[in-house]
This record gives structure tokens, C-alpha cells and sequence, in this order.
């Protein structure tokens, strides 16, 4: 089973996210938990979420990708912004509840200088503090480009941060297509590499969804411009590649290309197109 999507805004609440997705002709979506910027997160309203669940019930969604505020840095060097980030955290997975069984994705942040190591146990000890035995959200980690003092910039790091993650049973690994391309992982020449390599150093059973976006830079650019498929130095073969490879079907594949609603459907149904069940 495929399951595709893009973003949708949560502005209008989970029944208008449901009815969103499926008019672009996907089954399933991401959204962002809050503002991306990082501001009051909307309420929640049972009954429409109650109305969003009949809806992924009966149209057999996958599994839901949301997406923390980007701006959010688990590792900053500044103890009010680390702070900020916790309790972003702890309210998103209180929401995601609502939704049970989801995938909460987060960028592991930027050490700004502190270097990679601290960077690493700063947010492996700001997970420690937020995840909790009872939640049914899967906490993922985003593979980074490596732009700045991005952490997360290729295997070793992840891995790095799982290992000091007590609960790390609640945690897995997104894998953002543009940015291991522009972190040297050369998908379009060996995509079986990559996947072994991925799978020796975190190992596949951690690897939980997808973002698919073609990179506006060459290989290793450590730049993170995405691109619509098939526009960037990617190219549609690898993502035809990706979404047939037996180590990744049917993970929730999440388009984040820069796209209008129009362009997200034109996009979701080249890559139905090229899935060959
Ligand atoms: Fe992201
Ligand atoms: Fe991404
Ligand atoms: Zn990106």
C-alpha cells in the first residue's frame, strides 16, 4: 500500500485536514503541530477530531506525520530557548493523543557552537525529559542536511542521540530525501547503499517515514533547497526507486515541495502513478 501526502494547514482543525487530503488525493498528510514560527497551538476540539478519525478510518489513512515548529532548537546553547522547546514538545504529544498511534517529527537542532556531542546530549536529555511510557506517538527524528550546526547531518549522529534515549522504543527516524542528498548520502547513484548503510548504523526497523522532495543542489551541497520532483538534481527515477524499494514500502511518504495545493496533487498522483503496488 502507498501511502502519500503533503502538507495541509491545521488552521481549519483535523475534519478540514481529512477533507483537504483527500481532495489532492492522498492518505495522509503532515501538518504543523503549531505556528511554524512556534506560537499558541490551536485548541482542540474532540468532535472534530472524532470526525477526522471516521474519516482516516474509512478511507484507510496511513500514519499522520506532524511536524514541530522548525524554528524549535532542542539543543540551543541559551537555557530559555531549550526550555521553550521542552514545553512545545510536551504540549504537541499531549495533543497528538488525541490522534493515537501518529508520528511527531522534530529536527534534532543546532548546537551553534557547542559542537556536535553536546548538541547531541542536550537533546537526547530534553527527549529523556518529555517522553513517558504511556504515549502511542512515535517520536521521530529528521535526517538533516547539515546546513550551519545542524545535528542530525548524517547516521552516526541519530544513531548517537537513539542511544541515550531511555524510552527510545517511543522513537524513530524520518529520512528527508533532499537533505541526505545534500548530506552526501548519494541516493540517485546507490540508493541499495544508502539503505544498508542506514540500516547497519540505525537499522530500518527505526525508520518510520519518509519526506520525498527533490534538492535544488548538488550531492553533499549541504544547502537543504527543496524542489518539486523531477525538477532538482534528484531526479523522478530515484523516487520511483524509493517508493518500490522493498526496505521502504509502504512508510508514509510526505511531499514537501514547493508547491501550491494544485501542484501537491499533480505531484501525489505522478508518484501513485509510479508505484507499482
Ligand atoms: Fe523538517
Ligand atoms: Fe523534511
Ligand atoms: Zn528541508
Amino acid at each position: 500500500m502507498l501511502y502519500i501526502g503533503s502538507y495541509i494547514s491545521a488552521s481549519k482543525g483535523y475534519e478540514a485536514m481529512g477533507k483537504q487530503a483527500l481532495k489532492l488525493g492522498a492518505n495522509t498528510f503532515a501538518f504543523f503541530t503549531r505556528n511554524p514560527r512556534g506560537g499558541k497551538a490551536k485548541e482542540i476540539d474532540e468532535a472534530d477530531v472524532a470526525r477526522f478519525l471516521e474519516i482516516a478510518q474509512k478511507h484507510s489513512f496511513g500514519k499522520l506525520v506532524a511536524h514541530a515548529p522548525y524554528t524549535m532548537n532542542a539543543c540551543a546553547a541559551k537555557e530559555d530557548i531549550r526550555r521553550f522547546a521542552r514545553e512545545v514538545m510536551e504540549d504537541d504529544l499531549l495533543r497528538m493523543e488525541f490522534t493515537p498511534g501518529n508520528y511527531y517529527n522534530f529536527h534534532p537542532g543546532s548546537h551553534v557552537g557547542q559542537g556536535s556531542e553536546k548538541g547531541i546530549a542536550l537533546t537526547a536529555a530534553l527527549l529523556n525529559e518529555v517522553l513517558t511510557p504511556e504515549q502511542t506517538t512515535t517520536v521521530l527524528l529528521e535526517t538533516m542536511a547539515g546546513k550551519g550546526s545542524e545535528i542530525g547531518r548524517n547516521f552516526e549522529e541519530l544513531r548517537a542521540i537513539l542511544d541515550k534515549v531511555d524510552l527510545n522504543e517511543k522513537m524513530g527516524v524520518c529520512l528527508d530525501t533532499c537533505h541526505v542528498w545534500d548530506a552526501g548520502y548519494d541516493i540517485a547513484g546507490d540508493l541499495d547503499g544508502v539503505i544498508g548503510t542506514f540500516d547497519q548504523i540505525i537499522g530500518l526497523n527505526r525508520l518510520k517515514a519518509i519526506h520525498m522532495n527533490d534538492s535544488m543542489n548538488p550531492l553533499s551541497a549541504h544547502k537543504d533547497r527543496h524542489e518539486k520532483i523531477g525538477e532538482g538534481h534528484i531526479g523522478t527515477d530515484t523516487m520511483k526507486q524509493i517508493l518500490n524499494h522493498p526496505a521502504l514500502k509502504g512508510l508514509p511518504v510526505i511531499l514537501e515541495t514547493p508547491n501550491d495545493d494544485e501542484g501537491y496533487a499533480k505531484e501525489i498522483a505522478l508518484l501513485k502513478s509510479l508505484y507499482e503496488g
